[in-house]
């Protein structure tokens, strides 16, 4: 099994100007949004794990409002590029010792984790909504 993983490194990722609101904001904010638009398959003997980076910001704000929602987003832009640097190195560890990817519960635990980082970041400025974070159901896998 082959793993081939990537997008997470692109930085800055590219920004996209919405309308009045991020519409379904993925950490909780409503002027900016990170978004990493990842997904995985699995063909043969190959897994792929692909990126698509994207910043949303929304039209109109004031140049100091907007560079605030930039560093914001950029904050959980570094949180999963940390993340990402941990599923691959995972993926890649499993791979070697022979043992099974468990893509669908690393791929869980990760928008998991990246969740929990947002929330630690929001409760920590005072900034942004703490949003619901359960537990996934399978174990960690290690
Ligand atoms: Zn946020």
């Amino acid at each position: 099994m082959r793993l081939v993983f990537s997008g997470h490194q692109v930085n800055p990722p590219p920004l996209r100007y919405v309308g009045q609101r991020v519409a379904a904001p993925t950490y909780g904010d409503t002027n900016g949004s990170f978004r990493h638009n990842g997904t995985y398959y699995q063909d043969q003997d190959v897994l792929t794990v692909s990126f698509n980076l994207e910043i949303l910001i929304v039209n109109g704000l004031d140049p100091a409002t907007q560079a605030s929602v930039m560093a914001h987003e950029e904050e959980h832009r570094r949180d999963f590029a940390e993340q990402a640097e941990r599923l691959r190195l995972a993926i890649h560890r499993a791979l070697r010792q022979g043992r099974d990817h468990q893509i669908d519960a690393r791929w869980d635990w990760f928008n998991y984790d990246l969740r929990e980082a947002a929330n630690a970041y929001h409760r920590r400025v005072g900034q942004g909504d703490i949003i619901p974070n359960n537990e996934p159901g399978r174990p960690r896998p290690v």
